[in-house]
C-alpha cells in the first residue's frame, strides 16, 4: 500500500527529503509556498560539510553533480582587525573538500532536478493530525487536504510545528543587516581582492563585518552586532527619529555610524552596498524535542532552528536524506506498512545530532558577535585546527 506522504516546505531539507523518497521508488508531494522557484532572491552561499550536508547529496544521487558546480576555493577566509591589519589569511589546499561552497539557488535548482510533485504557492497555514482522513492540511487559500505523514520542513516559522510543540523561536540578541554589491571584480576591483576567492570577516566590540563571496562576481556583506530587537528605533540618534528600515540611504548612514573608526576600505564594502536586508537571528532552545505524533514530524529549521555557523542547511538535509532513507527502506520496503516506526527512530537520532550542533552554534555566535574581538580569532583557529 501506498501512503499520502508530503512535506511542507521546498528549502534545503523539504527538497532532500523528496529527492531521497522518490529515488527509493516512493511518491512525494512537495508543498511550498512560493509561487515559483524564482519567486524571491535565494539568498548568499552555503558551505556544505563533508559528512553532512555532502553526505545528504550523495544518498540523493546528487554529489558529482554538485562537486562540478560548487567552489572550493571559496573556503578560502581572511580576518582583518578594525584598522584593516591583516590577522588571518588562510587558503584551502587544491584538492580541500571539507567544505566548498555553493550558491543556494544552484542547490535548489539541483534539488529539485526531475523532482515529480512540487506545488507551488501552496502556502499551509495548519496542520491536524488524527483525523478520520488522516493528517488534514490547511491552506491559506481555503483548501485543504488529508495525507498519512506530513513532514514541517517550513523553516524557522513553522506553521507545522505547533502540531507537535508550542515552542517558538527566541531572538539570540544578535542582529544581522545583509547587503550585497555585483560584478565586484569589474567594478570594485579593490574590494575585490581584499575579499580573495572565499571571504573576508572583521570583528570589532559586539560587532562584526563579513563579506562572502558568491558566484558570478556577486558578494553578499552581512553587518553582525549585538543590539535589542529595537534597535533601529535609537540607533538614529543625531537626527532624533527612528531609523526607517526600508530606507537605504538612512541605513546605510546607520551602519556606517556603528561602524565608526573601521579601515575605510572595509566601510566601503557598506558604502558599495546596493540594499540592505534586516535579518535578527533567532533560534529554538538547544534541546528542542516533544512527544511524537503519529502522522507528523519536523526537520531542519523548523525541528532545531540556530544561530548561522554553517551548520543549519548541512542538517536540514541530512535530516531530510535520513528520514526519507529510513522510512524507505526501514518500513515501506520491509512491508511492515507503517512509516511512523520509522519517523519515531528517526527523531531521537535528529535530536541528538542537532542538539550537539545547537550547543557549538550558540556557543560559537557569543564568541564571534562578543565584547572581546579576541574571542572570534581564538574561535576561528579553534575551527580551523579541529
Ligand atoms: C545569513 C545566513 C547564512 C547561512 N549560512 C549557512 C551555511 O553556510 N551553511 C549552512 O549549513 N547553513 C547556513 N545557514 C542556515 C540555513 O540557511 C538554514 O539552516 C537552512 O536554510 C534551513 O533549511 P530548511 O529547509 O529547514 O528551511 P528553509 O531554508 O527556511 O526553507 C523553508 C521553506 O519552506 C517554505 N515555507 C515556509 N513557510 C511555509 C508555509 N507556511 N507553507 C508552505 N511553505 C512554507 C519557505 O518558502 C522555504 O522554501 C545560514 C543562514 C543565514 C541566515
Amino acid at each position: 500500500m501506498r501512503h499520502r506522504i508530503a512535506v511542507v516546505g521546498g528549502g534545503p531539507a523539504g527538497l532532500t527529503f523528496a529527492r531521497v523518497l522518490q529515488r527509493h521508488g516512493h511518491p512525494v508531494a512537495v508543498l511550498e509556498r512560493d509561487p515559483a522557484p524564482d519567486a524571491r532572491p535565494p539568498g548568499g552561499t552555503l558551505d556544505l560539510q563533508e559528512g553532512l550536508g555532502q553526505l545528504a547529496l550523495d544518498k540523493a544521487g546528487l554529489l558529482a553533480e554538485f562537486q562540478a558546480l560548487s567552489r572550493p576555493e571559496g573556503q578560502a577566509m581572511r580576518i582583518l582587525d578594525t584598522d584593516g591589519t591583516v590577522l588571518r589569511d588562510w587558503h584551502p589546499r587544491p584538492d580541500e573538500r571539507a567544505n566548498p561552497e555553493i550558491d543556494r539557488g544552484q542547490l535548489r535548482d539541483l534539488l529539485l532536478g526531475p523532482l515529480d510533485d512540487v506545488r507551488w504557492g501552496r502556502s499551509v497555514t495548519r496542520v491536524v493530525p488524527g483525523t478520520r482522513d488522516g493528517v488534514l492540511v490547511h491552506f491559506a487559500d481555503g483548501r485543504q487536504e488529508a495525507f498519512d505523514l506530513v513532514i514541517g520542513a517550513d523553516g524557522a516559522w513553522s506553521r507545522v510545528r505547533p502540531a507537535v510543540s508550542p515552542v517558538t523561536p527566541h531572538y539570540t540578541g544578535v542582529t544581522s543587516v545583509e547587503t550585497s554589491l555585483d560584478e565586484v571584480d569589474t567594478r570594485h576591483p579593490a574590494l575585490a581582492r581584499l575579499i580573495g576567492d572565499g571571504s573576508v570577516a572583521v570583528y570589532g566590540v559586539n560587532r562584526s563585518l563579513v563579506a562572502q563571496r558568491n558566484s558570478g562576481g556577486h558578494v553578499k556583506v552581512y553587518a553582525k552586532f549585538r543590539a535589542p530587537l529595537g534597535w533601529h528605533a535609537k540607533l538614529d540618534l543625531d537626527l532624533n527619529r527612528n531609523l526607517d528600515l526600508a530606507d537605504v540611504e538612512a541605513v546605510r548612514s546607520g551602519l556606517l555610524a556603528l561602524f565608526d573608526g573601521w579601515a575605510a576600505p572595509v566601510l566601503d564594502l557598506l558604502r558599495h552596498g546596493a540594499a540592505f536586508v534586516h535579518r535578527p537571528f533567532y533560534s529554538l532552545p538547544v534541546s528542542h524535542t516533544w512527544t511524537h505524533v503519529p502522522g507528523v514530524t519536523l526537520l531542519g529549521d523548523a525541528a532545531h532552528l540556530m544561530p548561522p555557523l554553517g551548520a543549519g542547511a548541512n542538517l536540514a538535509m541530512l535530516d531530510g536524506a535520513e528520514l526519507a532513507e529510513s522510512i524507505a527502506t526501514e518500513s515501506i520496503a520491509s512491508g511492515s506498512g507503517d512509516p511512523d516506526e520509522a519517523v519515531r527512530a528517526f527523531e531521537e537520532r535528529m535530536w541528538a545530532r542537532a542538539g550537539r550542533w545547537a550547543q557549538i552554534t550558540t556557543a560559537g555566535l557569543e564568541r564571534l558577535v562578543s565584547p572581546d574581538p579576541a574571542e572570534a580569532i581564538a574561535q576561528f583557529d579553534h575551527v580551523q585546527l579541529s
